[in-house]
């Protein structure tokens, strides 16, 4: 009895510890990797000291979440580089009471960041395990203003648009015409353009008084934007 007490505070001693540590690598990465870089914007530091980057990996990887890079999601997909999310997020110039549609749940970590600073955010996944399992972390962490939608994200989400902000996290070739139109006058859309699989521009689209300005901002590498076969 008493030695299954200590086994049972012993690994509780062990989570707290764990914890702890992924708390230490969070407030590191954005201090080394946020804030010595260009990312400034408060509410995107907020969110990046708060949410468990750790929860969205699988446990095969977790040890790498707090890396300055990509890590795998399984399925083929990466969750973004720390930096990458921050700079898109930041790009956004999100405001409390904006609608955000983001494209590419993948782990559902962006739109974890992004439900930390608005209060609606709707995101499309093409794979269905993935948007599944982001579905349900998104839940359990209590992100209840993050809804997750399986499908091609090509065609946007027309019913809950229009929207103040839109991000794109997998490489696409072009910019989809019906994201361009569900983006609000006055909104910015940000997506990686490029070549299949090669190195993409990360684009911000501006659309003011009806007319859209495009501006390349960075040169990125995405996992590519998919489409389902039987869509047009
Ligand atoms: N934002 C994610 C990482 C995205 S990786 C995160 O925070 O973890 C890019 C994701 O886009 C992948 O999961 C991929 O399956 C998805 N994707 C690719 N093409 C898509 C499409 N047409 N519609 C919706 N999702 C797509």
């Amino acid at each position: 009895m008493r030695l299954s007490w200590l086994a049972l505070l012993a690994g509780l001693g062990f989570a707290v510890c764990a914890q702890d540590d992924y708390s230490i690598q969070r407030k590191t990465m954005v201090e080394t990797q946020l804030k010595a870089r260009d990312i400034y914007d408060k509410a995107t530091l907020a969110a990046m000291g708060k949410v468990p980057r750790e929860q969205f990996v699988p446990s095969e990887y977790r040890f790498y979440s707090y890396t300055d890079g990509p890590v795998s999601i399984g399925e083929g997909q990466t969750i973004s580089q720390p930096y990458i999310v921050a700079y898109m997020t930041q790009a956004l110039r999100l405001k409390p009471h904006h609608k955000v549609l983001e494209v590419g749940t993948g782990s559902g970590y962006q739109a974890a960041i992004l439900a930390e600073i608005v209060d609606s955010v709707y995101t499309i996944e093409i794979v269905k395990p993935l948007g599944l399992r982001a579905k349900s972390l998104l839940k359990v962490l209590g992100y209840d203003n993050a809804i997750v939608k399986i499908g091609d994200g090509y065609h946007g989400w027309p019913e809950k648009g229009p929207f103040d902000a839109i991000i794109v996290t997998a490489g696409a070739e072009a910019i989809p015409k019906p994201l361009i139109d569900q983006l609000k006058d006055g909104g910015r859309m940000i997506i990686p353009v490029g070549p299949h699989r090669g190195v993409r521009q990360l684009v911000q689209v501006d659309k003011r008084n009806g007319k859209v300005r495009k501006k390349s901002v960075m040169a990125v590498r995405f996992v590519p934007f998919t489409r389902n076969k039987e869509d047009p």
